[in-house]
């Protein structure tokens, strides 16, 4: 990353393509990530590069409801690999909860090249020889693991496609989803979604995680009660159109 100097103002979306790009040689990301991730950088770009009022107030509702899951699962892809694999590792450890792969152009070799990568951070993950299947889903990300999402009460997806989360959601699985743009079907879907980059709103759902730990069963259910995640979507598209997060 020596060609990127750390005082370019963009510098943090610069390394970040850097690191997409080493995900897609090693064969972590498939092209369609590289699609993916060009539609989140838009996003990014113009919610301003930082994470706003908004983005805290489901950073926190989302903390609340993995704390308050009695299986919660994470389930990860090439991209969110490729850019946070030890971050993922540290938020399953602050929940705890499992790390699952679910891929949609899924092949053995990605497979084993992201289980190499979590065990890089001490995390064995789970999606490896999935045995069931999500009802009604007709892509490879149908498949799953017994132990991880298809026992899970609370899911944790990100840059995911709408379809997955609408059969979770069937299954009667909670979803929170972290998506950069408000619109996606999965934005829209989820019971929470965070409207952030996941390099950057991982470490800040952990912190909130280790601050919520405190707090009483009923006060956690008291924030999810008070979030409304329709409303905090709007806002957010509302201040995109206006131009206002640059
Ligand atoms: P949907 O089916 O939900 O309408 P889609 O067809 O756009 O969405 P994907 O192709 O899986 O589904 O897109 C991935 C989503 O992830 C996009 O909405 C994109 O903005 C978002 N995204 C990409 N990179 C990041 C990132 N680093 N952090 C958070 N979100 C991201």
């Amino acid at each position: 990353m020596n060609e990127i100097p750390k005082s370019h103002p963009r510098y943090k979306s610069l390394s970040e393509r850097k690191l997409i790009e080493d995900g897609f040689e090693k064969g972590i990301i498939a092209k369609a990530g590289l699609i993916a991730h060009g539609r989140g950088e838009t996003f990014y770009y113009l919610l301003g590069e930082k994470t706003n009022k908004e983005t805290k107030k489901q950073i926190n509702a989302a903390a609340a409801m993995l704390l308050l899951a009695k299986k919660p699962v994470l389930s990860v892809n090439g991209n969110t690999t490729a850019l946070c694999a030890k971050e993922i590792s540290v938020l399953s450890d602050s929940v705890p909860a499992e790390i699952e792969v679910n891929l949609f152009y899924k092949t053995p070799k990605r497979i084993k090249l992201i289980e190499k990568e979590f065990s890089k951070h001490g995390k064995k993950i789970l999606g490896t020889k999935p045995t069931k299947k999500i009802h009604g889903l007709k892509s490879k990300r149908k498949d799953i693991d017994e132990k991880g999402q298809w026992e899970a009460d609370v899911v944790l997806v990100m840059l995911e496609d709408g379809d997955r989360t609408e059969y979770l959601k069937k299954m009667g699985k909670k979803i929170i989803a972290i998506d950069l743009n408000p619109l996606s079907r999965t934005a829209q879907k989820a019971d929470i979604t965070i409207t952030d980059n996941v390099t950057q709103c991982i470490p800040l759902l952990t912190e909130k995680i280790i601050k919520l730990r405190k707090k009483s069963t009923k006060e956690l259910e008291e924030i999810i009660k008070n979030f409304k995640n329709k409303k905090i979507l709007k806002k957010t598209e509302e201040q995109i159109r206006k131009g206002k997060m640059r």
